[in-house]
């Protein structure tokens, strides 16, 4: 089956820990458990920490970045880099694992469309606009009453990441702002959310959000963070309950604008059952379990995921990759 995780936070680690992707015990993710779980693609996100930010995030994004294609290079058996549409097609055929590279949040380009453009150079195919808070481009999730939509630098950073093949990332956006991106051209998804209805917190999207997602053949990625599935003791939270999730989102999206967005590594508790990255198949079991039918079960697994960033990165004709 085509395992596609939306959404990690490794590379925190790596530029102070280049080995941790070899094999770690403190955190969910490495390459031995990225095989145990039979991950095919995998987006890697670049999230610079509040005492990074504004002024040190560029500067912070490089080190995670060149982290990035360090390990590129030392496990290019078992990985391979996608910046066009082929090298998603030609990985999943080697048996090699996909990997992407995401901003998560956009403020290392600052207000300069250049540096989108340079970020794009070096690999980056998707942007989470904001983190939880306000940058040059909108508000985050965090701003609640305060949060206004995209500003203007915003809406020109989503018109050249559309024209530049990349995807557009509304998870941790204030409401205003996903609205705005819904009125625009971007391929677009929320890559670590979940449904507000069985959790009404503010990192998770409403009815009415995950249907503007589905008429536009966006993907929500479901986030197993505790916090993020249901209001009680993160201790008590289990697979069944993000399941609960997977199913109430195949509902109300429709079964070709559901995916996984794990947040491996940039969570401190996981539901029972599903402790690290080692854990997707068990994903597919309990699916079946709950009788949701094979074909549903390969498109939330990945093929929504692969479907979307196929269409949405350039050709390789294109780009010269
Ligand atoms: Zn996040």
């Amino acid at each position: 089956m085509y395992i596609f995780d939306a959404h990690i936070d490794t590379l925190m680690q790596l530029p102070s820990d280049p080995k941790y992707f070899e094999g770690n015990t403190r955190g969910h993710v490495d390459l031995p458990r990225m095989r145990a779980g039979q991950l095919s693609a995998q987006i890697f996100a670049v999230f610079t920490e509040s005492h990074y930010r504004p002024g040190q995030s560029l500067q912070r994004s490089l080190a995670m970045i060149d982290a990035f294609w360090n390990m590129m290079d030392a496990y290019s058996d078992d990985l391979g880099p996608v910046l066009c549409a082929e090298d998603l097609t030609e990985l999943r055929d080697q048996g090699r694992i996909a990997c992407l590279l995401s901003l998560e949040g956009a403020e290392p380009i600052g207000v300069d469309l250049h540096n989108l453009r340079i970020m794009h150079r070096l690999g980056v195919r998707a942007v989470t606009l904001t983190w939880n808070h306000r940058n040059a481009l909108a508000d985050g999730a965090e701003e609640e009453s305060a949060a206004g939509g995209l500003s203007l630098f915003g809406n020109q950073v989503v018109a050249e990441m559309t024209r530049l093949g990349m995807v557009v990332d509304v998870s941790h956006l204030a409401e205003p702002g996903f609205w705005d991106v819904v009125k625009t051209d971007a391929a677009m998804i929320a890559s670590h959310s979940n449904a507000a209805a069985l959790h009404p917190h503010r990192r998770n999207l409403t009815d009415d959000q995950l249907r503007a997602l589905a008429d536009r053949g966006g993907v929500v990625g479901v986030n197993f963070h505790p916090g993020f599935i249901k209001d009680s003791d993160p201790s008590d939270v289990t697979a069944e309950d993000l399941y609960d999730h997977i199913e109430y989102l195949i509902n109300s999206v429709g079964e070709d604008g559901v995916g996984l967005g794990s947040d491996y590594d940039g969570i401190s508790n996981t539901p029972q059952g599903l402790e690290d990255a080692s854990t997707f198949p068990r994903i597919v079991k309990g699916l079946q379990r709950r009788g949701v039918k094979d074909s549903v079960i390969r498109k939330v697994m990945g093929e929504n995921f692969y479907r979307i960033f196929c269409k949405t990165l350039p050709k390789r004709e294109n780009m010269g990759c």
